[in-house]
């Protein structure tokens, strides 16, 4: 598919580039590797003019299009006055703008204290090590030296980095790390694609939390925090949950004293329908991460929200007992500009009414595709739909490890103009708001014809 500029292009990138979760020897003839030149609404658009929907919203961080005109120039318009200036010490508009914003529109529980405070980190990663370091160090000062573990979900997923991998389950990320990583505890994932027979989600997710409720009356006293990611694991391949867990949960951590980190990292800012996840299940988290989305897709940036609770658990006249944790780029005036604008075109534009429609629209789309005989599972939580491919089109009956079913299907998604990346052997439509009738169309024949060409021979 390559040709004139793309090769020499592709050529030089392979000279110096090292490319993120890649095995580099597959570049270009296993895996193609494509220049893109520039982005427009939801179409990337390569050197040789070639078009391609990103039907994965650039790894899930994508909100309103590519080079959305209005991020771009709140972004150019902050360049000019502010680039960067150290956090600590220092403040600047957009950083407070911002916090005032996001804590006004985070989630919110009737009876409890809401969330108060914002810090900022530069990547969803690094968000999550700031969650669980604070969790920790906030039992710390109050003497508890017990706390010293955290409770994750089997599947889940919250980075790559070494605290954020150890509360992670996806063995192909972490298994080469286990021996650098912390103890975490693994509770049951809730997951209702796991629904044993006879089951529905919600008894799925009561399954789970039951579990969970065992682990605690052991580990309770020991678990500084639990982390999820609420309604979808995304990385764990967009399997989704019945929201009645997530209620259960906030009950067990309140039981046990133990806070309850939600990370929206990829499902907050409207992906499963509500601007954040929680909000399905009408509860609040002790601490909630933000990242991807937060900036509309365009800048790095993480924002960590925490109750009053927890912010007053610092203060202190030693300087040790205050939470040290710094990044260069905390808070960057960039990025948080790009931030507020994202949020402020929520509302010009009524995003989450339009997405309820488009939603809608998606569900009637991707319905045919569950009569293909290797599909066994169609699933959808919002803007997000998944397809679950195996042998048998049941559950019990994967594809062979080798089969590379998902591969297959994103070269020839590929080739017909759609960025359809897979996750093992499950692919997905999270494709940026923007994404209009045509582009859905589209999407659907084309992850027809893949599932079809990717199935054809596999075993
Ligand atoms: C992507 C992701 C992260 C990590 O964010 P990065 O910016 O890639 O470090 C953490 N948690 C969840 C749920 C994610 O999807």
């Amino acid at each position: 598919m390559a040709q004139g500029t793309d090769h020499r292009m592709i050529a030089r990138d392979l000279a110096v580039l090292w490319h993120p979760c890649t095995q580099m020897r597959e570049h270009p003839d296993t895996l193609p590797l494509v220049p893109i030149a520039r982005g427009e609404g939801a179409w990337l658009i390569g050197h040789d003019g070639r078009r391609y929907l990103d039907a994965v919203s650039s790894w899930w961080t994508n909100l309103f299009g590519h080079a959305e005109p209005r991020i771009a120039r709140a972004i150019a318009e902050q360049a000019g006055t502010l680039e960067q200036v150290i956090l600590a010490g220092f403040s600047h508009e957009p950083a407070v703008a911002l916090a005032e914003r996001l804590l006004a529109l985070a989630p919110r529980e009737a009876g409890r204290a809401p969330l108060a405070k914002v810090f900022y980190a530069d990547n969803g990663s690094a968000g999550v090590e700031v969650a669980l370091k604070m969790a920790f160090h906030w039992f710390r000062n109050r003497g508890d030296t017990q706390r010293t573990k955290f409770i994750a979900l089997e599947n889940g997923y919250h980075g790559e980095t070494i605290g954020a991998l150890s509360v992670g389950d996806i063995p192909l990320y972490r298994r080469v790390y286990a021996p650098l990583l912390a103890e975490a505890i693994f509770a049951p994932s809730p997951d209702a694609y796991l629904a044993r027979d006879g089951e529905s989600a919600a008894d799925c997710a009561e399954r789970a939390a039951a579990e969970l409720r065992d682990i605690l009356q052991r580990h309770g006293h020991e678990t500084c925090a639990l982390i999820l990611e609420p309604r979808v694991q995304c990385a764990g391949g967009m399997r989704m949950h019945d929201p009645v867990y997530l209620k259960r949960v906030r009950e067990l951590c309140d039981a046990h004293g133990v806070f309850l980190i939600a990370d929206e990292i990829a499902v907050g800012f409207g992906r499963t329908g509500t601007r954040f996840a929680c909000e399905q299940a009408g509860i609040q988290p002790d601490l909630m991460c933000l990242s991807k989305g937060l900036t509309g897709g365009f800048l790095p940036l993480a924002a960590v929200l925490a109750t009053q609770a927890i912010y007053d658990g610092f203060l202190d006249d030693s300087r040790e007992r205050a939470f040290l944790h710094s990044h260069s780029y905390t808070g960057n005036p960039l990025a948080c500009a790009a931030a507020l604008r994202a949020q402020a075109i929520f509302d010009e534009d009524d995003v989450l009414a339009r997405n309820v429609r488009t939603a809608a629209r998606m569900t009637e789309l991707a319905a045919p595709l569950a009569d293909l005989p290797h599909v066994a599972d169609v699933r959808q939580a919002g803007m997000i739909v998944a397809f679950e491919l195996t042998r048998g089109g049941d559950r019990n009956t994967p594809f062979a490890a080798g089969s590379r079913v998902g591969l297959h299907a994103y070269r020839k998604a590929l080739e017909r103009g759609v960025v359809l990346r897979p996750l093992g052997d499950i692919l997905y439509w999270m494709p940026p708001y923007c994404v209009d009738e045509d582009q859905l169309v589209l999407l659907a024949d084309t992850t027809r014809e893949a599932i079809a060409h990717a199935t054809k021979d596999a075993n």
